[in-house]
């Protein structure tokens, strides 16, 4: 059965967040070559179009709205209801961000439309389209399909591969216009806690302290191997409520959820709820002094030391590739 399936493009900083091209790969197996809709909403934000066809939309729809610069529940919903209205989609999907996670049960609620969250991997088996979702905190996965109706989708960042880009695409871009109005809430302001750098949640290389990293000047080693390796630096809540590092760093069943390509966890022991966060990394090595602690159960590599001897020598290694 093919569908018309519409997927929304986030913007961080002035671009495209990778989730939004992995979005498009995600809308394009649920369309079943159906048609498939890339949605920009915000502020001068059309520029961004021919990107999002080059990754696979078919089309783009532009909503731009003053009201629109920074998200809000109202005004967004306001922009992606009238999407809806004009497109009637039978399929709508989002990342797995703080946004995607805030506006999707909302609009699905207004539309009494189905919701499959967390997705992390699509198929299509006999006709039918499958979703895979970690359940009992990554412990166990359930496959779920749809009987048909509006349904809302979101995809976990790191896991369906965005389509290779191909510049030669075509596709249409039109406007809409939306009157956003009686919004609620208006941000005026945003102010940052954390240091620019790459996004944890879009990280494909995290490297993670915990409480054996024993300070805040602990966690530069950390960095600098980060930095070499083009990723970000996490953390368990151990380090976090040890004051070493701001909790947006944290890792886990109460902190950020994350499937990087490789996930380096230093001076981390391995609790449950540490697991939780990023079990389902492709690659684990764990750095740790005790040769019994939890972590290395689940390392794919296990380096037993100091992480202050370990982590400046793979520094140095890495620096020579
Ligand atoms: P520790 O358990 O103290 O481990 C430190 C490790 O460092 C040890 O294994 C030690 O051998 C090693 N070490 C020490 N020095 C060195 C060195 N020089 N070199 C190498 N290794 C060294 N935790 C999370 O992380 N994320 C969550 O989201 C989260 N949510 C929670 C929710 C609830 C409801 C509860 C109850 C707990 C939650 N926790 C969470 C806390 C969790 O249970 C653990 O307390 C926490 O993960 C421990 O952090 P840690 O591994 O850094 O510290």
């Amino acid at each position: 059965m093919t569908r018309k399936v519409i997927s929304l493009a986030e913007i961080r900083d002035g671009s495209l967040r990778n989730v939004s091209l992995e979005a498009i790969a995600a809308a394009k197996t649920i369309a079943q070559g159906g048609e498939v809709v890339a949605v920009l909403v915000g502020e001068n934000v059309q520029s961004h179009a021919n990107e999002l066809i080059a990754h696979g939309a078919d089309r783009v729809v532009v909503v731009e709205h003053a009201q629109l610069k920074a998200y809000t529940p109202d005004g967004y919903g306001q922009a992606l209801m009238a999407v809806v209205e004009a497109e009637k989609p039978e399929g709508i999907v989002f990342g797995h961000t703080a946004l995607g996670k805030d506006l999707s049960p909302k609009l699905a609620t207004k539309l009494n439309a189905g919701l499959v969250s967390d997705v992390v991997a699509i198929e299509e088996k006999d006709g039918e389209v499958l979703f895979t979702r970690p359940i009992y905190s990554g412990k166990a996965f359930e496959k779920k399909v749809v009987n048909g109706g509006l349904i809302f989708i979101t995809v976990r960042p790191n896991n369906i591969p965005a389509l290779s880009r191909d510049d030669a695409r075509t596709g249409e871009v039109t406007t809409l216009s939306v009157d956003i109005k009686d919004l609620r809430t208006i941000v005026k302001e945003i102010v940052r806690k954390t240091a620019e750098g790459v996004d944890l949640s879009e990280a494909k290389v995290i490297v993670a302290g915990g409480r054996g990293v024993k300070s805040e000047d602990g966690f530069k080693p950390l960095q600098e191997l980060a930095d070499v390796l083009g990723g970000a630096v996490g953390a368990s809540r151990g380090a976090c409520d040890a004051g070493y590092c701001d909790y947006s760093l944290q890792i886990g069943q109460t902190g950020k959820v994350v499937t990087p390509d490789l996930y380096i966890a230093c001076g981390i022991s391995g609790a449950i709820q540490h697991l939780a966060g990023m079990s389902n990394s492709k690659v684990i090595v764990a750095i740790n002094k005790d040769p019994e602690a939890n972590i290395f159960k689940v390392a794919d590599y296990g380096i037993v030391g100091d992480l202050f001897e370990v982590v400046p020598l793979l520094t140095e290694e890495f620096k020579k590739l």
